[in-house]
């Protein structure tokens, strides 16, 4: 049984937000393709106050802002990125090549094979989102993608400096200084000044995660990564404390960021919910946190881990943290998760930011048909068939001219028909 402690405004409202954002995205994307480049020029002056002179940035420029970067932001961001590529580079060797002969001199094959040229978001509208570069662009690389186009927004009228220095280490080929829905149209769309790309990644707000929603099929997405969720299972073992710290490392994203909290132990799930109160009094990012917590914070106490694994599924969150006993559980219980964050050990700001595995992650539900972002979304999986055997091939054509007389596709029974011919001996009935 769940018995809410605390529930979040209701679907109206989210739908409402949806159907406003949905309508503001489909205009600048009518403009930009319409006009281009003098069109993106006027959204980043209206939403960002950014109009320079060009927003690609020089090779100069780029040496110039990466050597401003004070050292130990440089050696971090190295740190971190050869997290982030060790376990890219693992998933890569996961992924194989193979060819199978499955009737004598018939081979089929499949490659895996990297998109050309990649748009890499770095969210910055609230915050420089640094890490968003290691996560879209050092992942990139190692999958192989030869063009990657980075844009990040300038944040209070200024370039992100390490943001920067994060995109030029991670081996970045370009980098603009654009945001928001005007990035994601100049790449997926192009304009007289970017080269369009054929896959966007990376997160962003409610208007970015639109944005490729609605360019989706005219270029290749990620997935849905929009504002940031989280959800933490705590049994009566969790400390209400780290509950609650974790909760708001989550909310602090922005107004829109769902924290829940699924406890079997109302003692705890009370406590958290009193311990989140407290903290948000003083917290610096209170103003994003507290209408985040106020809206879409909730709090459910169920009666066993078994039913909160069970409940956490049908919330499908990008961010699973579990707090409890036995956290290792949760890997045979639960489906429905971008990442999950086992025992107090660990964080979902580790995973943000540090550990290296990837924050790119699916949001609003989209867990339920997506993992997050990963080398493989980089690559196309393709494949090739050759047939070399005479018999082999006669044989398909046989079979290939009953199924397609079946589909009443007779070109197609055609082709098989000529093989037979060719390499049977027989005469052709048409
Ligand atoms: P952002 O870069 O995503 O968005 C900033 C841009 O939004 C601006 O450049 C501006 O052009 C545009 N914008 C702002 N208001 C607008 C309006 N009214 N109409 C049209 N465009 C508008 O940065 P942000 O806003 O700080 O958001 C970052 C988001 O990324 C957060 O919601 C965070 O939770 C999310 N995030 C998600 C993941 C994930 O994997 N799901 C990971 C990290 C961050």
């Amino acid at each position: 049984m769940i018995t809410y402690l605390k529930e979040a405004v209701s679907r109206d409202r989210v739908a409402a937000d949806d159907d406003r954002v949905a309508a503001t995205v489909r205009d600048i994307l009518g403009e930009i393709r319409a006009r281009g480049d003098a069109a993106v020029r006027e959204y980043s002056a209206k939403f960002d106050d950014w109009s320079p002179p060009a927003f690609r940035l020089s090779p100069e420029q780029i040496a110039e802002i990466v050597a401003g970067v004070p050292r130990q932001v440089i050696e971090d961001i190295e740190w971190v990125q050869a997290q982030v590529r060790r376990f890219a580079e693992r998933q890569r060797a996961s992924i194989s090549d193979f060819e199978v002969e499955t009737l004598p001199g018939v081979r089929l094959g499949q490659r895996n094979v990297p998109v050309r040229a990649v748009g890499a978001y770095v969210p910055g509208g609230r915050y420089p989102l640094t890490a968003s570069a290691h996560m879209t662009i050092v992942t990139a690389k190692v999958a192989g993608v030869s063009r990657v186009v980075a844009c990040t927004p300038p944040i209070r009228g200024q370039v992100p400096a390490a943001t920067v220095a994060a995109m030029h280490l991670a081996g970045a080929d370009e980098i603009h200084i654009l945001g928001g829905v005007q990035a994601m149209a100049a790449l997926a769309i192009g304009t007289e000044s970017v080269e369009r790309v054929d896959l966007i990644a990376g997160p962003g707000n409610a208007y970015v995660a639109e944005a490729k929603r609605q360019l989706f099929g005219e270029v290749g997405i990620d997935l849905f990564a929009g504002p940031t969720e989280i959800l933490v299972i705590a049994d009566e073992h969790a400390d209400p404390f780290v509950v609650a710290v974790d909760l708001l490392s989550q909310a602090e994203h922005g107004p829109d960021s769902p924290a829940v909290l699924v406890s079997t132990s109302e003692r705890v799930a009370r406590a958290a919910m009193a311990h989140v109160e407290r903290i948000l009094g003083d917290m610096p990012t209170r103003d994003f946190a507290a209408p985040a917590w106020r809206d879409h914070g909730q709090v459910l106490v169920v009666d066993d881990l078994d039913e909160a694994f069970a409940v956490a599924d049908t919330f499908a969150s990008e961010h699973v943290q579990v707090l409890t006993r036995e956290p290792r559980r949760a890997l045979e219980k639960m489906r429905d998760y971008g990442a999950l964050f086992l025992g107090e050990g660990t964080c979902v700001s580790y995973g943000d930011k540090v550990i290296g595995t990837n924050h790119v992650l699916p949001t609003r539900g989209s867990a339920r048909f997506t993992g997050g972002l990963w080398v493989g979304k980089y690559l196309k999986t393709v494949t090739y068939q050759e047939v070399t055997d005479r018999d082999s091939s006669a044989l398909l054509g046989e079979v290939c001219g009953r199924a397609s007389r079946v589909e009443l596709f007779e070109g197609h029974a055609r082709s098989g028909d000529v093989r037979v011919a060719k390499y049977r001996g027989e005469a052709l009935a048409w």
